[in-house]
């Protein structure tokens, strides 16, 4: 690992070189931060759970013919992904009023929207991350008209795809937060959806009991994250059902 480059390091995740060219190894760790990083935390196994959750969710989205930049699993902390560009942007949707959308427009907690709402925000830890409009997207150049156009449909269609998964299982999602990058093909362009998509980046409560199943446990000292990010991982089949003296099983 040592002679790998790094290319990019950041709160949960570490960007190494890939085997080829076009290729990045995304490695996750087992830090939580919140608060634009005032918070911070080691939480073992957090890395490997994301690891396994975004690839579930990113292997389906490909399937479905929505974009990512997912090419494979490499091992329990690692993946295999396509090099982009990544959009200065965070793309959140919500279905329902929580956190940041809450406080600004003074909504109940839990209040339904009345239809998905999208938003961007400009990433830049120095600023906290501002809100921004579309119309600071198109005139400072961070993406095109055609950009925001294609970045709103692939949001929406995360949103329902994530929205039915996580349905199935008892969930309800809340709200989510996605990255975008660029690819070049020659002289076109392509957007795929990159980052990761986990409990760490999206809200998750139980339908029935309202039970949070997400970073806001961390954020809000809400309980053992690690324990609910593996009661996800294996409401959606993708760890082993936890075992009372064992513990979820965090290697392969
Ligand atoms: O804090 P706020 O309510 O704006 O967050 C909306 C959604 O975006 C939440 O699911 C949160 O976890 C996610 N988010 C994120 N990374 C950020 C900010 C928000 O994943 N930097």
């Amino acid at each position: 690992m040592n002679r790998r480059r790094k290319i990019y390091e950041g709160k949960a995740k570490i960007l190494y070189e890939g085997p080829e060219a076009g290729t990045l190894i995304q490695h996750f760790k087992d830090d939580a931060t919140a608060f634009n990083g005032k918070k911070h935390d080691v939480i073992d196994g957090k890395g490997v759970l994301n690891n396994r959750i975004s690839e579930f969710i990113f292997t389906r989205l490909n399937s479905l013919g929505v974009p990512t930049h997912f090419i494979r699993r490499l091992n329990m902390r690692e993946q295999l992904i396509k090099e982009v560009e990544i959009i200065p942007l965070e793309i959140v949707v919500r279905n329902v009023a929580a956190g940041s959308i809450a406080k600004r427009l003074g909504l109940e907690q839990g209040t339904r929207l009345p239809r998905s709402i999208i938003e961007f925000y400009y990433k830049d830890d120095a600023l906290g991350d501002p809100i921004v409009s579309e119309e600071h997207i198109i005139a400072f150049g961070w993406a095109s008209q055609q950009d925001l156009e294609e970045m709103i449909s692939l949001a929406l269609r995360v949103n329902d795809f994530m929205s039915g998964v996580m349905y199935g299982i008892g969930v309800k999602l809340v709200d989510f937060k996605i990255e975008i990058g660029r690819i070049f093909d020659g002289d076109f362009q392509r957007l795929l959806v990159a980052d990761e998509i986990s409990p760490d980046s999206c809200r998750l409560w139980d339908i029935e009991t309202g039970k949070k199943l997400d970073k806001d446990v961390f954020r809000r000292d809400l309980g053992d994250l690690a324990d609910v990010y593996a009661e996800l991982a294996t409401r959606l089949g993708v760890m082993p059902k936890k075992s009372a003296n064992t513990g979820p099983k965090l290697v392969d």
